[in-house]
């Protein structure tokens, strides 16, 4: 069986990875870590028996210890107990699903114990992606995408990388696509939440919504499959039944298609290399009216620009991109600026920011405070 941790089991992805687990013999679960919510996480305790728990929330972390005595779960506490779980759970593989930048640390600290990466947490790669992959290849750990697109490239790229021409990166759209403007100057949170096709979390949702996402993945995947930003082309693709394409140097185009499910990635990254049942649908071809592909428009999404401005720029500039995306996203949800307004606090971030070339990790965490900071000071 393989040892799996999940730094955020409490959330969508980790919720999805631990049905997949639930629904097979192959995994057993050594840690699990959360924010804050310790009633699902003591349910999680419960039903999978791991050995060690991390809670964030310091107080969190004590009522759980006191509500689980009875079990055999060791519960650590605060930013340094998520650590210490990533660094001693022993799993052979990390899920990162925690949401953010509070991802960097203890992905570094689950390479550095030599486990695989199975990453969703995309914040880490677009901030910190220069250090994570050095760290990786000193270890000789592997990275698996569970992004549904960075899946399916990866799935699509198999041993062609050198031929690798182009990558088509597929977008939903959002629930906005289409949309002018004006006509996005008075959407609400509650609009902005309603995704058309996936179940996500709130910070992922509102960036799909943006499609700060598109962004984001877009320095994901120059991350992972070490090609330039203009070797990515996004196309939206409202039916999200391509999870994204690649082209080779013959103009062969390889895609990956499922049902927009996200236990089909999650469970490809714990099975990799081999491929196990899902407890998912499949996708039925006769069920398919169409597959559509349209150009983005960066005009009116100006957050999916920025993602190839500051893919381009490199550096330190991907972070100040992620981490003010962040703080407005936060500011969005509490109702303290409007829709349109996440665009304009991320492009001021970028626009006072000086980059840094070649940034350690010391750089990339303050320069992740500098770009909170920023947005909090607007
Ligand atoms: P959610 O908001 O649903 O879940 C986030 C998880 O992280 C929760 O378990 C939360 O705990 C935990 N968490 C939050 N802050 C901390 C912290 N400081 N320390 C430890 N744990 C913390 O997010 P999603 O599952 O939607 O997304 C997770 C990541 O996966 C994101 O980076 C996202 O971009 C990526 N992703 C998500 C997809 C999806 O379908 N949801 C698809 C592709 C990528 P608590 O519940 O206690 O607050």
């Amino acid at each position: 069986m393989k040892k799996i941790c999940i730094l955020g089991s409490t959330g969508s992805i980790g919720k999805q990875t631990l049905e997949v687990i639930a629904a097979s013999n192959l995994y057993e679960v050594v840690a699990v870590a959360a924010g804050k919510n310790i009633a699902l996480l003591e349910a999680q305790i419960r039903q999978f028996s791991p050995r060690l728990a991390a809670v964030y929330n310091e107080a969190a972390a004590k009522t759980l210890r006191e509500n689980i005595r009875d079990t055999g779960t060791k519960v650590l506490a605060g930013p340094e107990g998520i650590r210490e779980v990533a660094a001693t759970s022993g799993a052979d593989i990390t899920v990162t699903a925690m949401v953010g930048s509070a991802g960097i640390l203890p992905t570094l600290d689950a390479i550095a114990a030599g486990s695989t990466i199975a990453l969703a947490n995309k914040e880490t790669m677009v901030c910190a992606g220069d250090i994570v992959r050095a760290a990786a290849k000193e270890k000789g750990v592997q990275i698996i995408p569970v992004d549904s697109e960075h899946s399916a490239i990866f799935q699509c790229i198999g041993t062609w990388r050198r031929a690798l021409k182009r990558i088509w990166l597929t977008a939903s759209g959002g629930p906005f696509a289409g949309k002018t403007r004006d006509e996005l100057a008075g959407v609400t949170v509650a609009d902005a939440l309603k995704h058309p096709n996936w179940s996500m979390g709130a910070k992922i949702t509102i960036d799909s919504a943006t499609m700060m996402n598109k962004g984001l993945e877009v320095i994901e995947a120059v991350q992972l499959f070490g090609v330039t930003p203009e070797e990515i082309q996004v196309v939206v693709h409202r039916q999200s039944i391509v999870h994204s394409m690649v082209e080779f140097a013959d103009h062969s185009v390889i895609a990956q298609l499922g049902v927009p499910d996200m236990r089909v990635p999650i469970g490809y990254a714990l099975s990799y290399p081999d491929r196990k049942e899902t407890p998912t649908e499949g996708l039925s071809m006769e069920k398919l009216a169409s597959l559509t592909f349209e150009r983005p428009d960066m005009e009116t999404f100006g957050c999916l620009r920025l993602g190839f401005a500051a893919a381009k720029c490199g550096g330190t500039m991907p972070t100040v991109y992620s981490s003010a995306g962040e703080a407005a996203v936060e500011r969005f949800l509490v109702g303290k600026c409007s829709f349109l307004e996440i665009e304009n606090l991320v492009e001021s971030a970028m626009q006072n920011h000086k980059t840094v070339i070649k940034p350690d990790l010391t750089c990339i965490i303050e320069t992740d405070r500098w770009a909170r900071a920023h947005v909090a000071a607007l």
